[in-house]
């Protein structure tokens, strides 16, 4: 949907045919009355022409805006009656709009019924197309079956029936609202429906109808043909998700259009008057600024009301979280794998386990996999996802090492060929001005029994199969979550028998960002030659040493680790700047500015392993 203000230089030129509005809905005959003579009536503030649900959304919010005198003129049925009631608007039910004109400072609007004067007018109601028809393949083969199959309008008597309404937008909701209030058992198939494309109200009565349970709303589901089986409509929906399902009625809702101006009279003086406005004016409109429905009181009132009280919108992407059968749908769809262990090391740093619903989590130690959630789910922080809309129903998936439980329950080294779940340790990452991290914000409200995205295979070549040797002497080094695929090889190599020093190194900032803490230093008491070494940089009585130090400061020879090439194996995992991977410019190697452990293991005579090139450096960037 889409709202913009018709100004003098809107370059429009009346070229949109006209067409005489009858309202989508029958007309509320009980509330019709005649009246011979116009009446004239004090200065309104805004009126509004269309009762649908755009309309109804920016009568509302002006009044929230603090604007006394709005009405709404109804030629036809109100969209969303209840909210009539509940938001007290003043409707001018059965007024046509006849012309629109200007005297002074004000607009003339004149109706079947009165006259008003007003400061803006906005023309907010929407035509079905005369030539819409049916966008999917709709097979009646007897004259009573085709009667059952409709575009845009209903039959006036529909009560007690079965019905399908098929579409997407502002109009499917009201027709859908139309048909459960008049006692009918409504299915609405909104294919992959948008409800921040809905109008506010539409957004409201959705997310009602939703929660009240009136109707059935297929979030995702649209139906590929309609036929006729035993003369009723059978919708065939051709996807997994949804049975064949027959009805007493299928209407389709298809988009509708903005009215010209020529259709409500809209005059010279009237068009060239800042506070005459289209809303939804249609893409063939030239010159009309174009701007998101959902956001229209906003603009206007910055344009002709400046006095008025801002008002806080609910951002679409706001408004699509609300909608708690969308997101089911859509996780149902995605996530294939439960999560069955989350524990906090403290509130920013996990341990996880995730099962899969099907097939076997076999892998090599030192090896990741990748986890996702939906951008629909809630962030922990108040930070907004760039192009969220766009996103909104797909994936953010990330990777991350597979780490171990690193004993089973019976207190032995844990197998990783036993696993039926796979363990992550993982950090929350902050919100920056440069980045808006997607996947951590999410997990952070994640809980045992929760559903989440498992990538299908695990990958890398980061593993211990490079150590052919016993009694070579192994270093893992890692900044943070970086020990996670160590977790796993150190394991590995003990259960192997492995016979030469293994050491495993880790920064972080305080002894609470040691989340496996408490397993090392049960392993270094086990097993003579695996070492620990945690080295927190923030704690006031540890001195601060970085990953580095442990290199140029020799203190690796205390675990009978000599960094001799020929008999060692470096393991380098996490933060970028500790590993330090050099860049290869012209056959020389360019190391970067802050010396990584790469740089000082390469003075020593180390060689990186690569595809290429076997080597004893062997390194996991986590960015
Ligand atoms: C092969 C591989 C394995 C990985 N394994 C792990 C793992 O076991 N545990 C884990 O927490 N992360 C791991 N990561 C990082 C992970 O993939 C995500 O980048 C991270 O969780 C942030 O995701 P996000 O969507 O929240 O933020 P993003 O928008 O992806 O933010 C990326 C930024 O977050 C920061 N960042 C990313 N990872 C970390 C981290 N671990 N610690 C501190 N800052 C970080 C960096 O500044 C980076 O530029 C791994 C990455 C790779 C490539």
């Amino acid at each position: 949907m889409a709202g913009g203000r018709l100004g003098p230089s809107s370059g429009n030129d009346g070229r949109r045919p006209g067409f005489t509005y009858r309202g989508v809905l029958a007309e509320d005959e009980a509330l019709e009355e005649t009246v011979d003579e116009p009446t004239e009536t004090d200065a309104h503030d805004l009126i509004v022409i269309g009762a649908t649900g755009g309309a109804l959304s920016v009568a509302v919010d002006a009044q929230r805006a603090g604007l006394a005198n709005v009405r709404v003129l109804a030629s036809g049925a109100v969209a969303f009656p209840s909210l009539v009631t509940e938001r007290q608007l003043d409707v001018g039910y059965g007024e046509d709009v006849q012309s629109i004109d200007v005297d002074g400072d004000l607009l003339v609007v004149t109706t079947s019924k009165a006259t008003y004067r007003t400061r803006a007018c906005l023309a907010a109601n929407r035509m079905p197309r005369p030539d819409a028809v049916a966008p999917i393949p709709v097979a009646m083969t007897t004259p009573d079956g085709a009667g059952r199959v409709h575009v845009n309008e209903l039959p006036g008597d529909l009560h007690g029936q079965d019905v399908l309404v098929v579409g997407s937008s502002d109009h499917a909701v009201e027709l859908t609202s139309t048909l459960t209030d008049a006692g009918n058992r409504v299915v609405l198939a909104g294919g992959d429906i948008r409800p921040a494309l809905l109008s506010p109200a539409g957004d409201t009565i959705l997310r009602r109808i939703e929660r009240e349970r009136q109707a059935t709303i297929l979030y995702r589901s649209m139906p590929d043909q309609v036929g006729e089986v035993k003369g009723f409509p059978m919708a065939f929906f051709g996807d997994r998700r949804t049975p064949d399902l027959q009805f007493d009625h299928v209407v389709f809702a298809s988009s509708r259009r903005a009215p010209s101006p020529e259709s409500i009279g809209v005059t010279d003086a009237a068009r060239a008057h800042g506070g005459m406005w289209f809303f939804g004016a249609d893409d063939e409109a030239e010159g009309v600024q174009l701007a998101p429905g959902w956001d229209i009181w906003n603009q206007l009132a910055a344009e002709v009301f400046p006095e008025a009280a801002p008002l806080q919108s609910v951002p679409p992407a706001t408004r699509r979280r609300r909608h708690v059968g969308a997101i089911d749908e859509l996780r149902a769809e995605h996530y294939n794998a439960t999560i069955t262990r989350f524990e906090p090391s403290h509130s920013d740093l996990w341990v996880l386990r995730v099962k899969p619903d099907n097939g076997d989590v076999s892998h090599d130690p030192g090896q990741y996999a990748s986890l996702g959630l939906g951008y629909w789910e809630d962030r922990i922080d108040d930070a907004e996802d760039i192009g969220l809309e766009d996103k909104w129903d797909k994936l953010v998936r990330r990777s991350y090492s597979i780490s171990s439980p690193m004993f089973d329950e019976a207190g032995y080294l844990a197998d990783s060929l036993d696993a039926t779940e796979l363990e992550f340790y993982i950090v929350l990452v902050q919100p920056t001005p440069d980045n808006v991290p997607g996947l951590t914000p999410r997990l952070a409200l994640k809980r045992p029994g929760d559903r989440i995205y498992l990538g299908p295979k695990v990958a890398g070549r980061y593993t211990t199969a490079p150590v052919t040797s016993p009694d070579d002497a192994l270093v893992f080094l890692s900044t943070g979550t970086g020990e996670a695929p160590h977790n796993a090889m150190v394991v590995e190599m003990l259960r192997k028998g492995h016979v030469g020093p293994i050491v495993s190194a880790v920064t972080v900032r305080q002894w609470v960002d040691l989340g496996y803490r408490d397993k090392h230093e049960l392993l270094a008491q086990r097993y003579p030659n695996y070492h620990y070494v945690p080295l927190p940089t923030r704690e006031a009585d540890v001195p601060k040493r970085y990953i580095q130090d442990l290199i140029s400061g020799g203190d690796l020879e205390q675990f009978g680790v000599e960094l001799n090439p020929t008999g060692t194996h470096v393991f380098l995992c996490g933060n970028p700047a500790m590993i330090g991977i050099p860049e290869e410019v012209d056959g020389e190697l360019t190391f970067p500015e802050t010396t990584g452990v790469v740089e000082l293991l390469v003075d020593r005579g180390f060689v990186v392993d690569s595809r290429t090139q076997p080597g004893n450096i062997h390194f996991e960037e986590y960015w």
